[in-house]
């Protein structure tokens, strides 16, 4: 058999939790690619912070040996992702491979991500192999608090994938990743179904396709890539015909996880590249790598983007002597994920930090735990916010990132925020409580969608904005954890906001501007300084607190004048020195007031700004 027709190139995609890491092990194992005594769980999510939370941030390939019916096959793992914030490197890593393994948690069933990540896979064209884990566990039981049975549904989701893909049952795998059950008929599968790379690329110019990178301070950055078209061998120029970046090949090879060099690449194969390229923004996810001296003659791969951050927070540090190191993590975080962007900003009273450009929330919340995990800083993240559009008399389109750069409202003709379709998943019996929460949603309703008869898809169309604070955990919390959430941006759409401004003891605190919708302006306003009335201490004086739009006060509180006992030593009756003293306190206050001065401690801010 030729080497082409040996290799299985091949990915899993799953909702969160449903067993993709535990099922890449037994591949691992049962392929001799990791010796059994330098096994650890979920090996291939090489960070603590991947296996602490049981999601793969990063995607880490591995090139597996198999031998079948007395035939040695290479079977090339790509594994994704499982997140909705992450879904374009998802499907830049399934343009990759030529199947994909649909595994399904036996106890969870279908979920959003299980339908997302199919959807993807069908774009591609990929043979899909459908697969029910965790068969080991316990048919249904009731569960005290649930409305729904726990327990491995094993025969009904087997029923519901069969269903989804149109095949018969018979063709859905029942295996347990955990307990080591039919991971050889997985095997199996994969040789039997999905098929070899395609012969034609062969003689072609050499092309490669980047779904995944990791930097390196010697070789530049190293990309990883699904060879399409030719070869390539020892030192090379290269030229990326989405960046335009110019590079030179330092070393190319496999993964075994780790990188093995190789003296050839060629169609139809997974590996490396290490660049020579000093820029990590320069080697972005979905690029094509070719030769520079055939750059000419070979088109572009379809479908690369630039990653475009749609939330946006502020990262302060606790320590304001931090910041230096704050900056140095942020770039070294950014060589291995060009997907965020930051840019200094400074506002009063908490100093100096940076806006951050993310994926989504779940993006911005690896961000900064990494900050405090790898680097040891104490971070303050904003209240995430979306990117808004102002439109100005003359038609001129603006971005905002932050509240400090909306216009002045006479110039503005009309404002726009990003809106998602929203996509609920849920067991019919929690349908009632999703539908609760989303009604306070604003936006439409569009449909609901019945995927088998006992679970529904709730279709709703809603600013992004109200999907990135806390909805997922809303969800999760009122459902057991049985309903799951998908979103798609559908782009830009006229929403009537304003921004609020704060007010303290009359003069404005920029820090705490916020862009509001008009019709929430009021409560959030109210929100907003009972919240600061909670957290600034008591002055000598009384001090008004009031939220603002466009000069007008729509919410105040008043923080009670702390008024220090002066006379408290003066026990007895010397009534006229009393007098004096509360006299001389009063003029005290008169003067602090004239000032206007109120010392906002940093923790204050902090204590508003964290949300
Ligand atoms: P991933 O998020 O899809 O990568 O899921 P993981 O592989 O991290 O698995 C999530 C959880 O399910 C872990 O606690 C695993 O130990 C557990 N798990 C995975 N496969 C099985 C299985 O077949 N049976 C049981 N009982 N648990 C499993
Ligand atoms: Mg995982």
């Amino acid at each position: 058999m030729d080497h082409l027709n040996s290799i299985r190139n091949f990915s899993i995609i799953s909702h969160i939790d449903h067993g993709k890491s535990t099922l890449a092990d037994r591949l691992l194992e049962i392929t001799h690619t990791i010796p059994k005594e330098k096994m650890k769980p979920q090996f291939l999510d090489t960070m603590d912070l991947e296996r602490e939370k049981g999601i793969t941030i990063k995607l880490q390939p591995c090139r597996m040996e198999y031998d079948f019916n007395g035939q040695k096959y290479i079977l090339n793992l790509v594994d994704t992702p499982g997140h909705v914030d992450f879904s374009y490197e998802v499907s830049r890593s399934l343009a990759a491979v030529e199947g994909a393994l649909l595994l399904v948690d036996a106890t969870k069933g279908i979920q959003a991500q299980t339908l997302a990540n199919l959807e993807l896979a069908k774009k591609q064209n990929l043979v899909i192999i459908p697969i029910v884990n965790k068969i080991d566990l316990f048919p249904p039981y009731k569960t005290q608090g649930s409305e729904f049975d726990s327990g491995a549904r094993v025969e009904e989701t087997v029923k519901d994938l069969a269903h989804l893909l149109g095949v018969d049952e018979s063709n859905v795998l029942k295996i347990s990743a955990k307990a080591n059950i039919n991971i050889d008929k997985v095997l199996e599968a994969i040789i039997k179904n999905i098929p070899a790379p395609k012969k034609e690329g062969e003689e072609k110019p050499f092309r490669a396709l980047i779904f995944g990178s990791k930097y390196d301070s010697y070789k530049g950055v190293i990309a990883y890539v699904r060879i399409i078209d030719g070869q390539i061998t020892g030192v090379k120029k290269i030229r990326l015909l989405g960046s335009g970046a110019q590079g030179e090949t330092k070393e190319i090879g496999f993964f075994k996880p780790e990188l093995i060099p190789q003296t050839k690449l060629s169609a139809g194969e997974i590996g490396y590249i290490a660049t020579g390229i000093k820029e990590p923004d320069k080697v972005l996810v979905g690029d094509t790598i070719t030769e520079e001296q055939t750059k000419f003659f070979v088109q572009p791969l379809p479908g690369y983007q630039k990653p475009e951050p749609m939330v946006f927070a502020s990262l302060y540090t606790e320590n304001p002597d931090d910041f230096d190191l704050l900056k140095e993590a942020l770039l070294r975080l950014r060589l291995n994920d060009p997907s965020f962007i930051f840019e200094p900003e400074t506002k009063e009273g908490l100093g100096r930090g940076f806006r951050c450009g993310f994926l989504g929330t779940l993006h911005a919340e690896i961000i900064s735990e990494r900050l405090s995990r790898e680097f040891g800083l104490n971070m303050v993240i904003s209240t995430p916010s979306v990117v808004y559009k102002t439109i100005d008399q003359k038609d001129k389109e603006v971005f905002i990132y932050s509240a400090t750069d909306w216009p002045d409202p006479a110039k503005i003709k009309k404002a726009e925020e990003p809106y998602v379709s929203l996509e609920i998943l849920t067991p019919i019996e929690y349908l009632g409580k999703v539908l609760d929460i989303i009604k306070n949603l604003e936006g439409k309703y569009v449909k609901t969608k019945y995927l088998t008869d006992r679970r529904a898809i709730l279709i709703y169309e809603t600013p992004l904005r109200e999907v990135i604070i806390n909805l997922f955990e809303k969800i999760k919390g009122a459902t057991q954890g049985y309903a799951s959430m998908n979103y798609k941006i559908l782009g830009f759409r006229p929403g009537k906001l304003v921004k609020m401004e704060v007010l303290i003891a009359g003069k404005k605190e920029e820090a705490f501007s916020k862009i509001v919708p008009e019709e929430r302006a009021f409560q959030e306003g109210k929100t907003l300084v009972r919240k600061l009335k909670e957290a600034l201490p008591s002055q000598q004086f009384e001090v008004a607190l009031q939220a603002i739009i466009s000069g007008k006060i729509i919410a105040r509180e008043t923080i009670r004048a702390r008024r220090k006992d002066v006379t408290g030593y003066l026990y007895g009756g010397d009534v006229t020195r009393k007098k004096k003293l509360l006299e001389k306190q009063k003029k005290g206050k008169q003067e602090l007031r004239n000032k206007g001065r109120v010392r906002i401690p940093s923790k204050t801010f902090l204590d508003v700004f964290r949300g």
